[in-house]
């Protein structure tokens, strides 16, 4: 006669662990079922007669296990391998998932004899790790390595390319001259984008910022203008600031006028030739002080607005490239503002101008 029994002498169990059979139940060694509880990635104990002794919620919610059978076959035949050898296997495998509407999941798998257990042994935990989060970084990672290769190519083929045309018109002095200013900008293009990829790597590798220091708004947007007044000047383009003096907030001070001066180019080279980009630093009220760069400049299209965060992302990369651009810079305004606890947002309609707008925690003594 069949016998249901409760696992656990007697005491409530989670639904699935229950066994059938005549044979004495296998008990889980000490301390097993709390280290199993606390698991993220998919736990299975298998008893003797491959059963479910216990399974984690991350097991059931991926379909690995149903009531108290496991339901992987490639698992089920590497548990009794393990079982008759207890040689410890690792593997890959892809699992179909019922909540993914059956679309296949990589996990690493590792199936290992379980020693100590009382009543029994024949015990046989599967621990099984969802890769999809670390497969996703391992993409992005490489992106970002073929986006940096292709964006360097460029530049140092155009360089090479310009070297042999100064070769072949030594005798010519004018075009030497023409060939080594566009060697010039060339060069730094190059600069730009290394300078660019240099501030990225730091901000991610302080995000937070370690060591926040108390920092005036006043002398952010004081600094950041400053140093795109050039640019403006010669495109006729008005620089001014207004709002409210006297913010502080708590970072790093290069880094805030590296996000602000990055908004601002992009506001001035964006813009046609003598219209005004303006600097506006408010406290909403919400514990945040915004600071925020309005232009008159082309706008961004709707589909494009969440994209041009990403690192390489550009509406126009022809435009992008004619202007020196990196495609880096919105992606460092976005670090800066997340090593800071801040947010960056953009309101843009096309054809109309931009407003890209920082918001950055105050410092606490300086909340109204
Ligand atoms: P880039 O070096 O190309 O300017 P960014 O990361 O700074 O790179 O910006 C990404 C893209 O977002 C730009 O290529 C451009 O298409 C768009 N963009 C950014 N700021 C503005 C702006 N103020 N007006 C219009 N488009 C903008």
């Amino acid at each position: 006669m069949a016998v249901r029994t409760k696992v656990g002498g007697g005491a409530r169990q989670p639904r699935g662990t229950r066994v059938r059979g005549s044979q004495r139940p296998a008990k889980l060694p000490p301390g097993i079922a709390s280290v199993l509880a606390v698991l993220s990635s998919s736990a299975v104990v298998l008893d003797s007669a491959d059963r479910v002794l216990r399974a984690s919620a991350a097991a059931r919610a991926f379909g690995i296990v149903k009531g108290e059978r496991l339901m992987v076959s490639e698992l089920l035949a590497l548990a009794r391998q393990v079982r008759r050898d207890g040689e410890i296997r690792e593997t890959e495998i892809e699992v179909p998932v019922p909540r993914f509407g059956g679309r296949t999941t990589s996990f690493a798998v590792r199936v290992a004899p379980l020693s100590g257990a009382v009543g029994g042994g024949g015990l046989v935990l599967v621990l099984a790790e969802d890769q999809t989060e670390s497969r996703r970084v391992e993409e992005v990672r490489r992106d970002f390595v073929a986006n940096v290769s292709h964006e360097l190519k460029t530049p140092v083929g155009a360089l090479a390319l310009l070297a042999e045309t100064i070769e072949d018109a030594a005798d010519d002095a004018e075009a030497v001259r023409r060939f080594a200013g566009r060697m010039r900008q060339e060069a730094a293009r190059l600069t730009f984008l290394v300078q660019d990829l240099i501030t990225l790597n730091r901000i991610q590798a302080a995000e937070p910022i370690p060591d926040p220091r108390p920092v005036e708004v006043d002398a952010v947007v004081a600094e950041a203008l400053d140093r795109c007044r050039m640019k403006a000047n010669a495109r006729g383009i008005t620089l001014t600031s207004a709002g409210i003096r006297g913010a502080a907030v708590l970072g790093a001070e290069d880094l805030l006028v590296t996000a602000l001066r990055n908004l601002l180019e992009n506001a001035v080279v964006y813009s046609p030739e003598r219209t005004k980009v303006v600097v506006n630093v408010a406290t909403p009220g919400d514990g945040g002080v915004e600071i925020s760069v309005t232009d008159q400049g082309i706008g961004i299209p709707e589909r494009d607005l969440e994209r041009i965060f990403e690192r390489f992302y550009r509406v126009d990369p022809a435009r992008s490239r004619a202007t020196g651009g990196t495609g880096l810079g919105l992606a460092i305004v976005k670090h800066v503002m997340a090593a800071h606890g801040g947010r960056v947002i953009v309101r843009s309609a096309e054809g109309q101008g931009s407003t890209f707008t920082l918001w950055v925690p105050l410092r606490q003594e300086a909340v109204q």
